[in-house]
Parts: structure tokens; sequence; C-alpha cells
């Protein structure tokens, strides 16, 4: 299938989204419980009185996390919470993970307490079992697979594709605050490679950088749209920034959509370490990535329920695939929008 003896086609130059789409191409669901395969944020099997949720993601040493800022405490807590966001994201609640490590010789049994502290602690926090995993040696440094398994009904699942013209744009918490705390870390572990007398400084970073290491999947907003009798008509995670994202639900939905920049939800300190260096703080909300924030639409109807939740932030609309998909700042100027998340295969 992806052989050919006379040309060789680079991987960064499809992209992962292009390469995913390549794979999806030649996959056909045989089993009538398949609900839903490759294209959302968890796969979807009918078990007859519900549907149960998969989703795996895998963390890599050097790729995801650097282990010389990434306390093992702190990974073991986000390679769970990033895998709950995706069972979130389709209004589900999670209940079981399987974990695979690849261990290199530089991990002691200490090391591996540490990273199970931290999981241990997440699936306390979520109400979930850890029911098993594999191991194995690893040459190229630590590597953090997860599977998490959930469970919704066909009544409460949000799709990505669900969104209709007029819809509600709405996204949880603040964005790009992971982005900066990862430029902080960068910036101190060079400082510290090139002078190691001179001790990380992290004053006044504490918001971003906790974003950065310890993000929290939002069990509480699914509960919160539940407890209202919200459905949303389409939803996704932010873990590739909010372009991203946009593109994912647009796409899948058929849809345009307009975004107002004032409405982008970005803490103060967010912005204010962005300013200090050099960065636009919009264009970390946009490009960013790793928030694990929820971004979904709703009902014109569901809006004055909607109001009732704190904390979610309505940032615009969903238009006519022709409209396109477009970003609006204070002065009604509309600039198209791009997506540029986080793309491995590049190595962006
Ligand atoms: P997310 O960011 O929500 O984790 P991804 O962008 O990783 O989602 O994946 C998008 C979709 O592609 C998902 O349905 C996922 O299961 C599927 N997918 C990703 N990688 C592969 C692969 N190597 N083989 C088959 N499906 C894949
Ligand atoms: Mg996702």
């Amino acid at each position: 299938m992806f052989e050919n003896a006379n040309s060789r086609t680079e991987l960064g130059e499809m992209g992962e989204f292009g390469l995913i789409r390549h794979i999806s191409s030649s996959i056909t669901c045989k089993n009538p419980d398949t609900i839903k395969g490759i294209g959302d944020d968890c796969a979807v099997i009918n078990r007859g009185d519900h549907y149960e949720l998969v989703t795996t993601d895998m963390l890599l040493e050097g790729i995801h996390f650097d282990l010389s800022y990434c306390p093992l405490k702190h990974l073991g807590y986000k390679s769970v919470m990033v895998n709950l966001s995706d069972i979130y994201a389709m209004n589900g609640k999670p209940t079981h993970i399987v974990v695979s490590l690849g261990l290199s010789n530089r991990i002691s049994l200490e090391a591996v307490e540490e990273l199970y502290e931290g999981m241990h602690l997440a699936c306390e926090r979520h109400g979930i079992d850890l029911i098993g995993g594999d191991t194995s040696s690893s040459l190229s440094g630590l590597v953090i697979n997860i599977t998490a398994i959930g469970k919704t009904t066909e009544k409460r699942i949000s799709y990505r594709n669900g969104a209709q013209v007029n819809d509600i744009i709405c996204a949880s918490g603040d964005l790009g605050a992971a982005f900066i705390g990862l430029q902080i870390l960068d910036r101190e572990k060079k400082i510290f490679l090139e002078n190691p007398k001179i001790q990380p400084d992290l004053t006044g970073a504490d918001y971003v950088v906790e974003r950065q290491l310890k993000p929290e999947a939002r069990k509480d907003v699914i509960d919160a749209l539940d407890n209202l009798g919200i459905i949303p008509t389409s939803m996704i995670d932010i873990s590739d920034g909010l372009a991203s994202e946009l593109f994912h639900i647009c796409d899948s939905s058929a849809k345009g959509c307009r975004i107002y920049e004032e409405k982008i939800p970005i803490d103060v300190e967010t912005a204010r370490i962005a300013e200090e260096l050099n960065l636009n703080p919009t264009l970390a909300a946009m490009n960013g990535g790793e928030d694990y924030e929820l971004l979904f639409t709703i009902r014109q109807s569901d809006y004055e329920k909607a109001r009732e939740l704190s904390g979610i932030h309505f940032i615009g609309h969903i238009t006519s695939a022709e409209a396109g998909l477009a970003l609006v700042d204070k002065s009604d100027h509309e600039t198209p929008l791009k997506a540029q998340g986080w793309d491995g295969l590049r190595g962006t």
C-alpha cells in the first residue's frame, strides 16, 4: 500500500494530519458495532445500552517532554490527563486506562514510582482504574503510551462534525498559557546549560509553568453542561492550538466560523509574559497548544442556560463553509485563519 519502487514521499511533507488522512483512506470498518473509527477525539463502539469510547496518546522523551525540567510525578499526571481530555471531548466519562512504558537505562525504580504516583493521583481525581499495560526497554529515552476507555450514550455524545450555522462557539478556561510556560522553561534551561551556577528563575511565571507541566482535563465542564442539560452540537479538546481545533470542527462539520479576537480568553500572566518574550498572546492561543481545554458549539437556544456556566467563553459563531474561517479583530477587520498547530512530523 505505502511502498512504491520509484518514489519516496517524506512524511515531513505530508504533515501529521495528512498522514492520518492517508492511513484512514485505506481503512474500512466492518463490524456493525463500530460507530466511529478514525477522525474524532475517540473511537466509538456500540455496546448496546451505552457507547464505549477509546483513545490513545503517546508521549516521547525529547519530543513531548524534557526530563531536565519535567518532574516525573507531573509527567505521570499529564500523560493520563491528555487521554482523559479526549474522552471528555466526546461528552463522555472515563472509566479505565492501560499504561505502556518504554524504559531507558536512565530510569530507576524510584523514577518509575514517581511516574506512577502522578498517574495514581490522576486516576483518583477522575475516578478511573488503571487496569494494565505493557513494559519494554527503550533505546531512545522514556516512552509513555496510555489508552483510555470511557463511556457515554448515543443521546449525549458530541462529535466534531455536528456544528450548525449560527451555533455559538465556546471555549473553556484560558488559552496559550501552556505554550508560554514551555517558552519560559526552555529559556531557563538554555541559561542553565550555558552557566550552571545560575538557578532557574520562574518568578511570576507559576501559572504558565503549571499549565505546561500539570494540565487538568475538564471533567468539571462536562459535569456542569450535564447539570444544565446542554449537549454541545460539536466538541473537541484543545491540544494543538485553537486554530487547529477550529479547522477540525469546521472541516468535519463542513462549516466555517468567525472568531472574535477580543473574546479569546487569555490569562493576564500569560499575556504579560508573552509580551516580555516578544510573542503575540493571540498567536500563542491560536497556535500554541497543550491547553487541554474544551472547544465546543451550542445552539443559540442554549445560550441563556450556558451563561450560567463559569469560566466558559463565547468566542464566535459557526457560519456556512463558503464564508471560510476567520479571526475578527477589534476594528472588525477579518483575517483568514491558518492552522499551524503542533505538527510532530514537521518538527515544529
Ligand atoms: P487527538 O489530538 O484528539 O489525540 P489525533 O490528531 O492524534 O487526535 O488523531 C486524530 C484521529 O486519527 C483519531 O481518530 C486517531 O485515533 C487517529 N489516528 C492517529 N494516528 C493514527 C494511526 N497511526 N493509525 C490510525 N489512526 C490514527
Ligand atoms: Mg483531542
